[in-house]
């Protein structure tokens, strides 16, 4: 039945036969692609060192690199190359060369240990690794556990010969690559770009061990047209679509490792014809003066820096007047922060967008007819997309019916590499099986919570998003999780992990009534409107911080296992 799939507006269908440098940053004559309105518009600033990169210099460096990487390790078609490294300036320049040559990008976060790194590895084994200074300690141990020769490191941060001894550099091979044979990227034929494998991306690893997504050339086009489309970006007279201008200025702290930053910083925003502002290390003083020194118009976040904007006090001290839009991602914002949101950033265009590694990024996202998107809603459909919602019995849910989501789109990626067996459970006729229990209400897509972390309490579902947006509200509460405790006669119950405002932190370590007090506040502050299954039954626990990974998800494993190693505390 028709009416039981949802779909998003219709899609001009993306060309399929071109890679993700041929389409980005060559501009073809089919395709109205954005580079010719970048003529004169930086693509790039480097927020450390205010240093700005033009299309010309991204077009440049991708030609140099490529050719030194044929020449020095002859860089060939399904070749994999593994970046391992912060947010870097030539970041984009190292993918394309890759792209160029036919090779396959794999992206790594800088924090990773040795032992994941292996995992990594043993999954995808690279031929060449571009590492940053700041992580070769942990990738030299990792490719000694594997057995990859040092002559495959390439840094990419010690400019000239400063670098540590034995290891080629980036600056150097760019340079050499000026004066070597000019490489040539082939034509694709028609399709081709569906089949062939751009990134290896992980996903953010809050369940478990990061899974490894294989991300099509295609999938990274079709995502960014998406995209684009939605964003009616190239229809400049279009209701809204002044949203993103050219010369509009956005944030670029989110990982590029990761699909969020990878694709909807980096290959959007360039796209879209707006300069990103790439920053290394996200810390938020240093981001509420860079929003204020560089006139920063778009905000991408993560939930994290949502909240820290409405709770931190130094917001106060700065100039946020130039943000006109900002978007939030990754995992749920809930309708109250979004309120408290408004407050700091009053004239801004705000909103949710929700996706997946898996979706290359993006499933849904707050429309341009929304000034505020629906509130508690991971936004709406993206053109081309195509959603259900699988109910535990099987059958498809009617809207406002709840259930689990599955995705179809040119955005859905290849699989998990390397994984036939995860892919097949994942990847269903064409269907992504999300994980999300979800439901739709006039075209917004409401995430309740995955379905792995529903807590069970005699029967019934509690999601910990829900709690955890309500306990957000309490003005005693800093930061917060929600996890489901063991308990004989309900199966289940909703504890709370809390983390007071500072000047309470620390007085309820020397007063222990203040602390009983506040304890039973918080309990309350639930019970006063939540039914009764949801109450924090489980228990209500301070603590110093919440583990996040960094795409800004709560590691509720990480606090399972805390609660198993001290029990009583
Ligand atoms: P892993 O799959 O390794 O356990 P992960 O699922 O967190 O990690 P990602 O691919 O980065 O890795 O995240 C996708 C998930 O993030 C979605 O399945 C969903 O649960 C959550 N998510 C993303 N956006 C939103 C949103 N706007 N609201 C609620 N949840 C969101
Ligand atoms: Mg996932």
């Amino acid at each position: 039945d028709m009416t039981l799939i949802h779909s998003g507006p219709t899609l001009v269908p993306p060309p399929d036969d071109l890679t993700v440098p041929q389409f980005f940053l060559d501009g073809s004559s089919r395709h109205v692609t954005q580079p010719e309105r970048l003529v004169g518009t930086p693509c790039l600033i480097d927020d450390d060192s205010g240093q700005k990169v033009m299309l010309e210099e991204l077009r440049e460096r991708t030609r140099c690199l490529a050719n030194a990487l044929k020449f020095h390790w002859n860089i060939g078609e399904g070749t994999i190359v593994t970046i391992i490294s912060p947010n870097h300036i030539d970041y984009g320049p190292c993918v394309w060369a890759i792209h160029r040559l036919g090779g396959i990008v794999a992206t790594l976060g800088p924090m990773l240990t040795s032992w994941e790194l292996v995992h990594h590895f043993k999954i995808a084994m690279p031929s060449i690794i571009f590492v940053h200074s700041d992580c070769l300690s942990s990738v030299l141990q990792a490719t000694a556990v594997v057995g990859l020769q040092a002559d495959r490191i390439v840094m990419v941060d010690t400019p000239g010969s400063s670098g540590p001894r034995g290891f080629r550099n980036l600056d150097v091979l760019i340079h050499e690559g000026s004066s070597l044979p000019q490489f040539t990227e082939r034509a694709l034929t028609q399709g081709e770009a569906k089949s062939r494998i751009a990134f290896l991306a992980p996903s953010s690893g809050t369940t478990g061990t990061q899974k490894v997504v294989a991300i099509s050339h295609f999938n990274v086009i079709s995502i960014v047209i998406q995209s684009a489309t939605f964003n009616r970006i190239n229809e400049p007279y279009a209701p809204g679509a002044d949203r993103f201008r050219r010369g509009d200025i956005s944030t670029g702290f989110l990982p590029l490792y990761h699909i969020y930053g990878l694709v909807y910083n980096l290959h959007y925003m360039i796209y879209a014809g707006l300069t990103l502002v790439l920053t290394p290390k996200f810390n938020f003083e240093n981001f509420l003066a860079s929003i204020e020194r560089n006139r920063i118009t778009h905000l991408t976040l993560v939930p994290p820096q949502a909240v820290l904007l409405c709770k931190h006090p130094a917001v106060k001290r700065y100039d946020l007047s130039s943000v006109r839009y900002c978007i939030v991602a990754a995992a749920p914002l809930s309708a109250t922060l979004t309120q408290e949101l408004l407050e700091i950033l009053p004239n801004v265009h705000l909103g949710q967008g929700y996706g997946l590694t898996e979706t290359c990024g993006t499933v849904g996202m707050f429309p341009l007819t929304q000034k505020i998107g629906t509130l508690g809603s991971g936004g709406q459909l993206l053109p081309g997309t195509f959603a259900k919602v699988v109910k535990p019995d099987g059958t498809l849910a009617k809207e406002p019916e709840v259930g689990e989501l599955y995705v179809k789109g040119g955005q859905v990626a290849l699989g998990y590499y390397d994984n036939e067996q995860a892919t097949k459970e994942t990847f269903i006729d064409g269907w992504l099986k999300t994980g999300d229990q979800v439901y739709f209400q006039n075209g917004d897509i409401f995430v309740i919570e995955r379905i792995k972390e529903l807590i069970k309490v005699k029967g019934l579902q509690v999601a910990p998003a829900e709690l955890e947006g309500h306990l957000l509200t309490h003005p005693s509460i800093f930061d917060c999780a929600v996890i489901g405790v063991a308990d004989e006669y309900s199966g289940e119950l909703p504890m709370a992990f809390i983390v007071l405002q500072p000047e309470l932190a620390t007085a309820v370590n020397t007063n222990v009534h203040l602390a009983n007090d506040l304890r039973s506040g918080i309990f309350k502050h639930v019970a006063d409107v939540k039914s009764r299954h949801k109450w924090l039954a489980g228990g209500v626990r301070f603590t110093n911080a919440i583990p996040r990974n960094p795409s800004g998800k709560i590691l509720r494993r990480l606090l399972r296992a805390q609660l198993n190693d001290s029990p009583s505390a």
